[in-house]
């Protein structure tokens, strides 16, 4: 009954619209009919990590509207904006089907997480875990708080991120499992190769994948 009051309050002062276009829905969800088509489909992709491991890369999406909306989200409580791409990850990517022990989001520096308050890859992940029942693990760190990639030529990007991780983890406990690595974008796929590279190289894993809510294409 409580619950029904709020729900009811809430559509009262905040009815369901779509976060693209504003239109009034009748149920509350993401976004409307016609801007939900507009999600651009993307196929996987494929990074050499090491002579014997290759990683697919997995999007829910082409970085364009709606979701990039939801990437760069201002407008919104931004952590609401993270759980949405989870969601859209679980239901538009392979991600149910592949195997995996553990989730490994993409670490932001310190610094740049003080000052944003939170990382979206760890919330994407954590959204990817609830759906998995597979556990998120701190395994690499960032410590040098590169550029932004989007403001570093294409070129420049590899050697931005080539050292910017190291791994934290237990070797021994983590050695031959599969890994998840998870986030938000992937634009020249430096970031996820740099990452995924400190996890190959100290864990020898049996598989590993990348998965991201969107790709610019
Ligand atoms: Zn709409």
């Amino acid at each position: 009954m409580v619950h029904l009051i709020t729900q009811l309050i809430a559509q009262l002062f905040d009815p369901p619209h779509c976060a693209l276009c504003n239109i009034f829905l009748s149920q509350r969800q993401l976004w409307c009919h016609s801007c939900a088509q507009q999600l651009r489909p993307v196929v996987s992709t494929t990074l050499s990590i090491s002579a014997a491991h290759q990683m697919p890369v997995f999007a829910a999406a082409a970085y364009a509207e709606p979701i990039k909306q939801l990437i760069i989200s201002k407008w919104w409580s931004q952590r609401v904006a993270s759980w949405q791409l989870g969601d859209l990850i679980w239901q538009r990517t392979p991600v149910s089907v592949l195997e995996f022990d553990y989730i490994v989001p993409v670490p932001l520096h310190w610094r740049r997480y003080a000052w944003r308050g939170y990382n979206q890859a760890q919330i994407i992940a954590q959204t990817i875990s609830k759906q998995s029942g597979k556990p998120v693990v701190k395994l690499v760190k960032r410590v040098t708080a590169t550029e932004q990639q989007s403001s570093v030529s294409v070129e420049m990007r590899d050697k931005n991120v080539r050292d910017a991780f190291i791994f934290c983890g237990d070797k021994e406990q983590y050695r031959g499992a599969s890994f998840l690595i998870v986030d938000d974008l992937m634009t020249t796929g430096a970031t996820l190769k740099w990452v995924a590279k400190n996890v190959v190289d100290s864990c020898h894993p049996q598989k590993i994948n990348a998965v991201v809510a969107a790709r610019t294409v």
